[in-house]
């Protein structure tokens, strides 16, 4: 774990593990990942809170507790906690639904402003997954076959129903929670799928962020400055601010990424799903002239204790900020860090300079700082497999100037090199290594199907579904994905393979993943296609329903490039997910969800007749 409070959880050490994954963020340049930093907490350590989530440093940790209920087997707590601390990094507040308290007023309030667009907000108490309806809603426990049920359980969205049944969204403080349409629609946007929450009788969320953040005065009136980020890096501070004490407690330098220009530009939109304005981090040039203003609200989601706000601003490098300041809605200030408190004059040449050395086996980095660093200075420990062209975070907070190294997660390389990098905030003095031999890695192949234990009928197809990592190709081709069974040897190649006519019996599954220098890494699990189960072949009369069903939603590959979004009665034509489930007449949605196994031979067949029609 990266982190724990311990029992004495003070309010003031609370952002050091956001802070900490905060520097493994900041440094990490690929663009090719997904943007937060989530630490798995185990879930035997005394935090107090089960997550905390803070947007201005892009990460979060969560205690991964393993819970689940009975009542409720699709339900996992640790799961729950995870995705909902990420919906506040992705900008997601709160949607009020508990008020355990009985006094009138959302629970969720005490964790930060709640969401004005989710379609809950206009009806708390009565918070439910989607409107009332007496059929429920089918589903949500896709996995429902990992555990010994005879269909999927149909989460009720009543009230007043009795609690087994219930779900709530996952942005809310009950539980159990669950993914609510609003919040699925709001993932398909995200992912490229189009889906209008208005479509589905909900708010408009298209312009939440800019309609929702813009409540804040600049301290002193009028729009604050925006000043452009700029290719000489961004000056980053963090802190924390109780009734009693506000402190800055890190600065930093980092240079100019893709990433930190987006979150920079974040901070102003208001799309960081925290309203802006009860605060301000104001930015002083040389002669105490405001160079930069940055409105803001708590970015934290500490759940449960309000009085406890963090914060981590980006401003854009200018060589002459002396001064940072926190104030206060009424103008107070509250804490101040300037360049003069801890400067070393790294304007001299000789000072801008930190001698690193590296030797292997063991790797051990050692530095030579030019000059005593004074309190506020911050050292990080990078590295880069590819000369300099990407790197990542090795250590953060180091203290003295030697480390050991952990080669095994580090990229291999003929030529790996560490970077020391020490910085105030205002100023950065920096030292790159000499080239050392890392050893690579071979992939790391995941399978999520088949899980153990899991059944089909003979007769009956299945999708194999892998996937893997590997630290030097970061994206694998399908092509290394190689599948093969004890029974019916090589299955074929993919991250997703459909395989029908498997031989019965337990088969022995292996994915076998090999990256661009030939290492390889295996996966295993287990399949067993049931003797004494046969899935009958689909009638012709249902093939050719689910046939002309396709027929009508997927076009051809020509006719996707000769017609552009033309759109029509079926959708649009252009988009091959715009879903069947808007068509009355598609018999595919007819098909009662009664026989798990059913339903999938007739999906796979639908895929298997649109692909030849391809
Ligand atoms: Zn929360």
């Amino acid at each position: 774990p990266a982190y724990v409070s311990g029992c004495e959880n003070e309010a003031l050490d609370y952002g050091d593990p956001l802070e900490t994954l905060g520097i493994l963020r900041m440094f990490y340049d690929w663009d090719d990942e997904r943007e937060f930093f989530v630490a798995a907490v185990d879930p035997s350590l005394p935090t107090f809170w089960g997550g905390i989530a803070r947007s201005g440093e892009d990460a979060t940790w969560v205690r991964m507790r393993t819970d689940s209920w009975t009542s409720a087997p699709w339900f996992h707590r640790g799961a729950a906690t995870f995705a909902h601390e990420v919906g506040h990094l992705s900008g997601l507040s709160h949607v009020p639904c508990a008020d355990g308290d009985g006094d009138g007023t959302p629970d969720e309030e005490s964790g930060g402003a709640t969401d004005p667009f989710h379609p809950n907000n206009d009806t708390f108490p009565d918070c439910a997954l989607a409107e009332l309806d007496p059929e429920g809603w089918y589903g949500f426990d896709v996995y429902w076959s990992l555990w010994p049920l005879d269909g999927p359980t149909v989460i009720s969205n009543d009230p007043a129903a009795a609690a087994p049944n219930q779900a709530f969204p996952f942005m809310g403080y009950n539980n159990p929670d669950w993914t609510d349409p609003f919040h699925y629609c709001v993932l398909l946007d995200y992912y490229g799928v189009p889906c209008d929450t208005g479509a589905l009788g909900f708010g408009v969320i298209g312009d939440a962020a800019n309609d929702g953040g813009d409540g804040g005065d600049g301290g002193d009136g009028g729009d604050p400055e925006v000043p452009p980020a700029n290719d000489e890096g961004f000056h980053f501070f963090a802190g924390t601010i109780t009734p009693d004490r506000t402190t800055i407690d890190l600065g930093l330098i980092a240079p100019t990424t893709e990433h930190l220009v987006e979150r920079y530009q974040r901070q102003f939109e208001g799309s960081d799903g925290h309203g802006h304005g009860e605060f301000l981090l104001r930015a002083l040039g040389d002669d105490g002239v405001v160079v930069a203003e940055v409105p803001f609200s708590d970015q934290g989601s500490q759940h449960g204790a309000s009085d406890v706000l963090g914060f981590g601003i980006l401003l854009p490098y200018a060589s002459d900020l002396s001064a940072v300041e926190v104030l206060d809605h009424d103008g107070n200030l509250l804490a101040m860090a300037t360049a003069a408190d801890s400067s070393i004059d790294s304007v001299a040449e000789d000072l801008q300079k930190i001698v690193v050395l590296c030797t292997i086996d063991p790797i051990m980095v050692d530095w030579e700082l030019p000059i005593v660093l004074p309190p506020g200075w911050t050292t990080t420990l990078l590295y880069s497999h590819d000369g300099g062209e990407h790197w990542m975070t090795v250590l953060p907070k180091v203290e003295g100037t030697s480390a050991a190294v952990d080669g095994h997660p580090l990229p291999g390389s003929d030529g790996g090199v560490f970077k020391v990098v020490a910085s105030n905030g205002f100023e950065v003095i920096e030292g790159t290594s000499n080239p050392v031999p890392i050893a690579g890695n071979a992939p790391i192949p995941h399978i999520s199907a088949p899980l153990p234990g899991d059944v089909i009928a003979t007769g009956q197809g299945f999708r194999f579904e892998g996937n893997a990592t590997d630290r030097e190709d970061r994206q694998l081709d399908d092509d290394a994905f190689a599948w093969s069974s004890s029974l019916d040897g090589d299955l074929g190649s993919g991250r997703l393979l459909d395989v029908d006519g498997m031989t019965p019996g337990v088969h022995d599954v292996k994915l076998t993943v090999t990256d661009s220098d030939g290492m390889t890494g295996t996966a295993s699990s287990v399949l067993f296609v049931d003797p004494d189960a046969v899935t009958p072949t689909p009638s012709a009369e249902l093939l050719s329903a689910v046939e002309s069903a396709f027929a009508r939603q997927v076009p051809d590959e020509d006719e996707r490039s000769e017609e552009p979004a033309a759109g029509g009665p079926g959708g649009d034509p252009a988009d091959p997910d715009d879903g069947p489930h808007e068509d009355p007449d598609d018999e595919t949605t007819a098909v009662p969800w009664v026989v798990g196994g059913g339903l999938l031979v007739l999906l796979g067949g639908g895929l298997v007749v649109a692909r030849r029609r391809g």
